[in-house]
């Protein structure tokens, strides 16, 4: 297991956006000790020294829907609604993943998410080899709660359904092996794919063991209507009112996407407090629809981001769905809808919750993880450079504005290069593997 930094780190001389209670902008040192944050200043001394002159410091973005299983299905799926790109494509090709090609998947995923600013994901593996995934995000260093994805139901394609016990089992050994591994970095949560894939047997244990482990659960919920119509006239009750029966809600529940939410919907998702995470790119490309977002937080409720795949984006860029999130909203609310300051809180705080590690990122502050990226924002998509900062983040900047990222206090991103791996070896095993998979299921 790889311990954190047990080092000192000097991030000297720039613009920080603390995202603090008091939201903060200072022109300040970070100072990081032994992984975690001990000094946000002015002045600071010691060494080494990260020189962040005239660069911009941020708490690393988190995106709270990812699935790492699915990178090497890009562009492998794409103009297709969700039910057909599930069953023609998606899931075929997830159970054609072997040991080799999971691995292969999360490494250059998270790759792709570690060199665009973001740090922490909550992802869904498939339904085997989610061991492979852990291995890779312990060796390349991103921070990751992930978990095997669960299709007990009948109405699951046989190769990759399973009996809810052995699914279960699976599970609880996953979660014994690697929640709180990588000192904390790694952890586990339990991922039931939706409701139409499980039985409620398999639903009612997996929140059971949820507590039992303090481990977040994570779903797919009312992303289409169709799925909403499969829900009521398999349960007789509403997706989210479903959910909740079996144990499914509250702070420990993370649901991706609830596009198809009514007021009543809104106000018991606040009302519990259960994570929602938008994924804009996806539901446009799926046309699925548009979350309402700002209804949900004026209501109170909590919202992180995320890209979902790489087959229905096909990006896992969090600047790109910052941008998307605040843009899609305008032409239904007007240009008012979601400012850019909104955005910025779903993609650090919102996702710090929604994995329930809002003690420990989401923020530039003494004590917490020191999870942070540096960005570079000279050019010429990000000028003037007096305009307001948070605006620039959100509606100018780019995934390749990243120079420098730490999670836990290492290095993991420099001067725009992967530290933990290779990119080359990292591109030609998942060639390899991509294309192995496509004659598997005949593409
Ligand atoms: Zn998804």
């Amino acid at each position: 297991m790889s311990a954190p930094a047990s080092t000192f780190l000097l991030l000297k001389g720039a613009r920080v956006v603390t995202m603090d209670p008091r939201r903060r902008i200072l022109d300040a040192d970070v100072v990081v000790r032994d992984g975690k944050i001990a000094a946000v200043g002015r002045a600071a001394d010691g060494r080494p020294v990260l020189d962040c002159k005239g660069l911009v410091i941020l708490p690393g973005l988190v995106q709270a829907h990812i699935h790492l299983c699915q990178t090497l299905f890009r562009g492998l799926a794409d103009d297709l609604a969700l039910e057909e790109w599930l069953a023609k494509r998606i899931w075929p090709l997830e159970a054609a993943h072997t040991e080799e090609s999971v691995y292969c998947s999360a490494m250059l995923g998270a790759a792709e998410l570690l060199l665009g600013g973001t740090t922490a994901i909550l992802d869904m593996e498939t339904v085997r080899h989610t061991g492979a995934a852990f291995e890779a995000l312990e060796s390349i260093g991103l921070r990751a709660t992930a978990g095997k994805c669960l299709m007990d139901a009948a109405s699951n394609p046989a190769s990759l359904r399973e009996p809810t016990e052995r699914a279960l089992q699976e599970s609880a050994d996953l979660c014994a092996k690697w929640h709180g591994a990588a000192a904390g970095r790694l952890r586990y949560c339990f991922a039931p794919r939706f409701v139409p894939s499980c039985t409620g047997p398999l639903l009612r244990a997996v929140s059971d063991l949820a507590e039992r482990a303090g481990a977040v659960i994570h779903t797919h919920a009312a992303e289409t209507p169709l799925e909403l119509q499969m829900v009521k006239r398999e349960t007789g009750n509403d997706e989210l009112a479903y959910l909740d029966s079996v144990g499914i809600s509250g702070p420990r529940a993370a649901l991706a996407h609830c596009v198809w939410v009514d007021q009543e919907g809104i106000a018991r998702l606040a009302r519990q407090q259960t994570n929602v995470v938008h994924c804009p790119s996806s539901n446009l490309k799926l046309g699925s629809g548009v979350a309402p977002i700002p209804e949900m937080l004026a209501a109170g409720c909590r919202v992180g981001l995320g890209a979902d795949g790489a087959p229905c984006n096909n990006r896992l860029d969090a600047f790109e769905e910052m941008r998307l999130a605040a843009l899609i909203q305008k032409p239904r609310l007007g240009p008012e809808a979601l400012p850019a300051a909104q955005v910025l809180e779903l993609a650090t705080l919102g996702g710090a919750r929604a994995l329930g590690l809002e003690t420990e990122i989401g923020s530039i502050e003494v004590g917490k993880r020191a999870d942070l990226i540096v960005l570079d924002l000279d050019g010429p998509h990000a000028q003037p450079e007096e305009a307001d900062l948070i605006s620039r983040i959100v509606y100018s900047a780019r995934a390749a504005d990243v120079r420098h990222v730490l999670v836990d206090g290492r290095v993991v991103v420099k001067d725009g290069v992967l530290k933990t791996a290779k990119v080359e070896e990292i591109r030609r095993a998942a060639n390899a593997q991509a294309r192995r998979l496509r004659r598997a299921v005949g593409l």
